[in-house]
């Protein structure tokens, strides 16, 4: 794990801590190997990460990955997704996931993005400079918040990277203003590309972004609960929900906080050589560890 984003995972889990003191009661003494078969066992709702864990830009991380999600599905297993990928609007991500394979519905994906809709509800925010791809602008619209990059509104939404220096410079001075928001729309530090180095992404950008500022981030997406809640709500406790991520200070921090048993999956994004360090790192660890699919 880089220096940088354990940092920003640790600032997570103290504001993660602040909003409930009993966040991390669900957190495992020990974690258990498994298999798919055993946790489909164990386990009524399946929910999935994408990015990392099916695939990774149209190839698949692990060769084994739609066998476990058929396999789920021929066990009668209600599968989800949860995603922090903000920068496709849900109907772009289900035509990524049709294309390999992976036949989820419109209503079996639950996207970071989409909880700016909610959120903004309460907030009422109807004007911001985005930062990030002109699809995941499409959440912004939802909202009814209208995208201005020469707004004096102090609201900066950020979904993704970006090298635009000119936005970059008008993003922090906005920011820097009173009463200033940055709400980011994927709270994941760094990523896997598909020649499995790891670069820093959206949520590290935006740790830059509100440098030297004093404005108040919301982050919508894991490792915060609501993503989780929102994928869970159409289902009664008796029903038990695992979530299967590759990331710790993501997929696992977040369900761990949200009440949720989880599997770890390990290879790519967190390599079983270094998952023992970074758990130490963050003070977490999964319920299982799944060696990819
Ligand atoms: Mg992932």
């Amino acid at each position: 794990m880089e220096k940088l984003e354990a940092l920003i995972f640790k600032r997570y889990i103290t504001e993660l801590k602040t909003q409930n003191p009993h966040a991390f009661e669900n957190l495992p003494a020990t974690t258990q190997n498994a298999t798919i078969e055993q946790l489909a066992f164990r386990y009524d709702v399946f929910l999935l990460d994408a990015f990392g864990t099916l695939y990774n830009h149209n190839h698949f991380v692990y060769p084994g990955a739609l066998s476990m999600f058929r396999y789920l599905k021929s066990k009668g297993k209600s599968v989800r997704l949860v995603t922090n990928a903000a920068s496709k609007p849900i109907e772009l991500l289900l035509k990524d996931l049709w294309l390999m394979g992976f036949d989820f519905r419109f209503e079996d994906v639950f996207s970071s993005g989409s909880l700016l809709i909610e959120n903004n509800q309460k907030w009422k925010h109807t004007e911001a400079l985005y930062i990030g791809k002109d699809t995941g602008a499409s959440f912004l619209e939802a909202a009814g918040i209208q995208s201005n990059a020469d707004t004096m509104n102090p609201v900066v939404i950020v979904s993704s990277v970006s090298q635009d220096k000119t936005l970059i410079l008008k993003a922090k001075n906005l920011l820097k203003k009173e009463g200033a928001v940055l709400i980011v729309l994927n709270p994941d530090p760094w990523a896997p590309t598909p020649d499995a180095k790891r670069v820093p992404v959206c949520g590290a950008f935006a740790q830059y972004l509100a440098e030297d500022s004093q404005a108040k981030i919301h982050y919508l997406g894991k490792p915060f609960p609501e993503l989780f809640h929102k994928a869970l709500a159409a289902f009664s406790k008796q029903n038990k929900a695992i979530m299967i991520g590759d990331t710790l200070g993501t997929d696992i921090l977040g369900a761990t906080v949200a009440g949720i048993d989880t599997a770890l999956v390990l290879g790519r994004n967190t390599p079983i050589e270094t998952v023992s360090e970074s758990e130490n790192i963050l003070g977490i660890r999964p319920h299982y560890y799944l060696k990819g699919f």
